[in-house]
Parts: C-alpha cells; structure tokens; sequence
C-alpha cells in the first residue's frame, strides 16, 4: 500500500525539520511554509492529514482552517493545529472551527505519531465508509444517495455559468419477464451488466450515472446541446442491445432499455425536480411508443424519438 501524504504547514523551517523527521519513515510530506502556499498544495488533492501551525504571519492557521472546512474540496481531511504552550486559549477556538487534535510545542515525537497514526486510520476508515455508502452494491456504478447529493451540484454549475444542463432515466425494457423466465439471480446480473455498459459512456469527471432504484438508472451532464445529447444517448442505447443478452419478450430476442431525457439552460428560480419529472415522462414516452426507443425534450419546442 502507498504511504498516506500528511501536508505540514508552519512558517517555522526547525518545525517543519523535526516534524519530518519524526514522521518520513511512515508517511509522505509535503511541506509549506505560508498559509496561502498551504491552501493551494491542500486543494491540489491526495491529503489524508494537515499539521497546520496556528501562529503564521500573513493569514493565521485558524483563517486556512476556516477555509479548509469550507472548500469542497478539502473539507474532509482533518487537520492537527500545532500550538505552543502558550497558544493554549487558541485551542478551543481551533477545535470549534473542525480540527481533530491538536499537538503542543515542543513536540513529543512519541505523541506527534502516536495521534497522527490514530487521526490517519480515522480518515482511513471514513473514506472506506463514505465509499461505500456512494456506491450500489449490486452494480458497482454510484447510488441514489450519490445521485442525490452530486445532482445537484451539477445543476448548481448549470445555473451559474449558463451551460445546457441534461437528465436522462433509462428503465429496462419487461425486466419483470425477464426474471419471471430466467429467475432472480440472472436478473441481477443482468442489471449489473447493462449498468457497467452504459456506466462506461460517462467518463468525464463531470459526468454522473446512477442507478435510480430497480432497474431504473438516471445520467446527468453538463455543457453538451439538446440534439447531440440525443444522439449520445441512441449509441448507448444500441450498445446495450448490441450486448445481445438473450431475452424472450415481445421488444426483442435481445435484453433492451429505453430512455427519456430532457435537455435545458437552466434559469433562475428553477428546480432540477421539475426535470426529472419531465425527463420520466419521456421515458413513459418510450415505453408506451413501443420500448428500446429514445424520447428526448429540449422543454421548449423541440423533441426527437426513434421511430
Ligand atoms: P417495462 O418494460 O414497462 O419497464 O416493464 P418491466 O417489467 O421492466 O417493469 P416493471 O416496473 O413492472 O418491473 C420491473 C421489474 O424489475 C420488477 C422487479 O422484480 C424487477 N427488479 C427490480 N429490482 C430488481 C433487482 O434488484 N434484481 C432483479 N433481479 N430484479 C429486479
Ligand atoms: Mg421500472
Ligand atoms: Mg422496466
């Protein structure tokens, strides 16, 4: 296993020496020696702990702290305020703003690693938790809570910056058939399967599939137009019959999904539930057209179906 990284942030050179030495036989460090230096090497990623120096000229480590917690990207890596004896009123103040500990100068090197190796498998687990709370268990791709929570960001983004903003619900075409002829088990894998072929389509970091519940799955992207949105979805739509998984329902000898979508520019004052209300009545489209079809909306005057 990689060594976890552990960013150390004092202004103090002797400080920062001695806590490398006490800490490089078991970690990785990086090592800053400004606030702002500080800020910049957190967000870049890869921290599972800060050691961060309270007293710093310039901007303090309890205004990085504030920042660190606010800042999505860095808000769930804990952080140790290093303080001196003296400091010791900075200490509840630092613990209120989200550190985990704290460590008095001078340094014990026995406590310094006997806290860092408790607050490192803390984050440890915290992370083997937060990833398994994200992702669905059967198919592997992310779950509702995920959905939930990564939707809306996206939307967020949409808003802000103007960009066409897209939300598509894909259902299995008589999955209950499906299962009524080849049993439960193979149902399953069957869900696990699709949902790992269409997963594959969306591998921008921006880009966010879901499964839905059942087999039901829904995608959400940014930046790309009503009819080349379209488009992407009737390849994947194809990929996922052209996996030609033997079924025996009156849609095709082959498994199938159908797919509603909508694309738009979000404005002001709307809510991205409006959409996904639309986009699965675009789906219901699909079905009732006839299934392993695309119905697709750009909520104003135009929309695209297979035929
Ligand atoms: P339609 O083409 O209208 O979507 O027909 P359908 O049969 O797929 O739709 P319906 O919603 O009636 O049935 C969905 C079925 O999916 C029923 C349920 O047993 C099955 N299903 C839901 N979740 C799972 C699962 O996790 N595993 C398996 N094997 N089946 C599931
Ligand atoms: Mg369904
Ligand atoms: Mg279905």
């Amino acid at each position: 296993m990689d060594k976890d990284k552990i960013l150390v942030i004092d202004d103090s050179a002797v400080q920062t020496e001695f806590l490398c030495s006490i800490l490089k036989d078991d970690y990785e460090l990086a090592v800053c020696h400004t606030a702002e230096e500080g800020l910049s090497a957190a967000k870049e990623g890869g921290f599972s702990l800060i050691l961060l120096d309270v007293v710093m000229p310039g901007m303090d480590g309890f205004m990085l702290l504030r920042e660190l917690k606010a800042t999505v990207l860095t808000k769930h890596i804990p952080v140790i305020l290093l303080t001196s004896l003296a400091d010791i009123q900075y200490e509840e103040r630092g613990l209120l703003l989200g550190a985990v500990d704290y460590v008095t100068k001078p340094f014990s090197p026995v406590i310094i690693r006997a806290r860092v190796n408790t607050h490192i498998q803390l984050f440890r687990y915290q992370m083997q938790y937060r990833e398994q709370a994200m992702v669905d268990e059967l198919t592997g791709v992310a779950n509702r809570r995920r959905y939930e929570s990564e939707s809306a960001a996206r939307w967020q983004e949409a808003v802000r910056f103007g960009l066409p903003f897209t939300i598509c619900m894909f259902d299995i075409d008589k999955f209950k058939l499906y299962n009524d002829t080849f049993g439960h088990p193979a149902g399953d894998k069957v869900i696990s399967t699709v949902a790992q072929k269409v997963s594959s389509f969306f591998w921008r970091a921006t880009d966010l599939f879901a499964r839905y519940g059942g087999e039901e799955f829904v995608a959400v992207f940014v930046g790309s137009e009503a009819r080349p949105s379209y488009e992407f979805m009737k390849t994947i739509r194809q990929a996922v019959e052209d996996l030609h998984i033997p079924h025996s329902s009156p849609v095709s000898q082959w498994v199938t999904v159908s797919i509603g979508g909508v694309t738009v520019v979000p404005k002001l004052g709307e809510q991205l539930e409006t959409y996904l209300k639309s986009a699965d009545a675009m789906l219901y489209d699909a079905k009732r057209l006839g299934r392993n079809r695309v119905v697709w909306s750009d909520h104003n005057t135009e929309q695209w179906r297979e035929d």
